[in-house]
């Protein structure tokens, strides 16, 4: 490739940009502190691992292998045998949903779709282009489904095979879905185990909850029928991806064989990224399940260290169990900018991406935050929501404790669920 001076200049700008903001990222779950230079040499190769790795290609630049070797690593991972399980490297979360999606529709073709207020914005653009009917079910005031509220909506549509979109994570709160309770609910409600599907989106918490000492339930062995992860979150990667995995049986039904590639397709796209499953398993192989402890346990006490930090002076922070994703009030908008923090309503979270080698960044962010929010004159914490971290001991003890009050925001049906969502202060105030 030639280019002219002017485009090399353009280029070395853009490279010193990337090199200046590589780790800016508070606001957003990618984690940055990755190292794929082993695999940069594969980049002049056009790899392409279009259709299922277990099957040979005519393609013959794949990384099939790789694939293979992440596949049964995440298998593992949230307790399914390998050999039952089917699942692939995606472009992202997003895809992983779909398929989940595409799955749970695949078997129960009328079905209503079920998913909480917090749910992230890709599971309203599935509904649509897979044509499922959905219902919106409100969210408790940590961000956690209301389970009363998802069997009432149940009952009241006469829903039989109900389709459950539970977060492993949610987007703004970090809350997680309890799939245990769920199930119960469902079971209650007369809803056999076979008569229901039920999908986790764990983009973020995915690669948390599997390495953590009291996690949430997250895997097959709890009862989900597919899981998803986002491999440029937790994990890091240079390129957005993620892994899906679900039960092979049900995978089985979408499978199509194409005589043009002498291959059999059960994945969402045509051709896909032969590097990131390269990537995914070189971040896989590279890390012992213990460096991955040590690494999620350090995220996690960085986020305590931003919740204290901020209600010793006052601010009304907190973090659910298990999450790395901190709320409170948002600042002003110089200031939320400056830091690239995500918001929503009156609310702001950081999260505490692996990345953050020590404190300086957080501190840099809580002490304008502090002193912003004190110069605005904002009240003193109140009472620790339920079920948040706030002092690092849970303030939950049974997972129907905030059910009483849930946030009653609209839930509106098929076709007119928004894209984006204003999620309410915790403290209950939607009006
Ligand atoms: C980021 C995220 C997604 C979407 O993932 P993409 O990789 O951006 O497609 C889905 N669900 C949750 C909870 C997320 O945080």
């Amino acid at each position: 490739m030639t280019f002219s001076p002017a485009d090399h200049t353009r280029l070395e700008a853009f490279w010193r940009y990337c090199l200046t903001h590589q780790y800016f990222n508070v606001g957003y779950p990618e984690s940055a502190d990755f190292d794929y230079s082993l695999l940069h040499r594969f980049m002049r190769f056009s790899i392409n691992n279009c259709g299922d790795w277990n099957e040979y290609s005519n393609y013959l630049l794949n990384s099939f292998d790789f694939e293979r070797e992440v596949m049964r690593f995440i298998a593992e991972l949230f307790h399914i045998p390998f050999e039952d399980s089917w699942g692939y490297v995606t472009n992202g979360g997003t895809e992983g949903n779909m398929f989940g999606c595409y799955l749970g529709r695949e078997l129960f073709p009328d079905a209503t779709l079920y998913y909480s207020q917090d749910t992230h914005y890709s599971v309203a653009k599935i509904v649509r282009l897979l044509r499922i009917k959905a219902q919106v079910v409100a969210s408790q005031a940590n961000g956690e489904m209301d389970y009363d509220d998802l069997v009432a909506r149940i009952a009241a549509d006469g829903e039989h095979h109900p389709i459950i979109f539970a977060n492993i994570g949610t987007t703004l709160r970090g809350a997680t879905d309890n799939i245990a309770t769920i199930q119960q609910r469902l079971a209650q409600a007369g809803i056999r185990r076979e008569d229901y599907y039920l999908h986790a989106d764990a983009a973020l918490s995915g690669m948390i909850l599997p390495f953590v000492d009291a996690p949430e339930p997250y895997s097959f062995a709890d009862g989900i029928d597919s899981i998803c992860v986002s491999g440029h979150k937790m994990i890091g990667s240079p390129m957005p991806c993620g892994i899906v995995v679900a039960r092979r049986a049900n995978v089985e039904r979408i499978s199509v064989e194409v005589d043009y590639i002498s291959a059999r397709d059960q994945t969402i796209s045509g051709s896909r990224n032969g590097h990131t499953p390269l990537m995914m398993w070189a971040a896989l192989r590279s890390r012992s399940m213990d460096d991955w402890r040590e690494r999620i346990q350090r995220c996690l006490d960085l986020a305590q260290h931003a919740v204290d930090r901020l209600r010793a002076a006052g601010i009304d922070a907190w973090r659910n169990p298990n999450s790395i994703t901190v709320v409170f009030p948002c600042p002003s908008a110089s200031v939320w900018k400056r830091h690239c923090l995500a918001t929503s309503g009156d609310t702001a979270h950081l999260i505490t991406t692996a990345h953050h080698r020590d404190s300086t960044q957080i501190d840099a962010l809580v002490d304008e935050v502090i002193a912003d929010l004190k110069a605005r004159g904002k009240p003193p914490a109140r009472q620790p929501l339920q079920g948040a971290l706030v002092d690092g001991l849970a303030t939950r003890t049974q997972v129907y404790s905030t059910a009483s009050q849930p946030l009653r925001v609209p839930a509106p049906g098929l076709g007119k669920a928004e894209p984006q969502r204003i999620i309410a202060h915790p403290k209950g105030s939607d009006s």
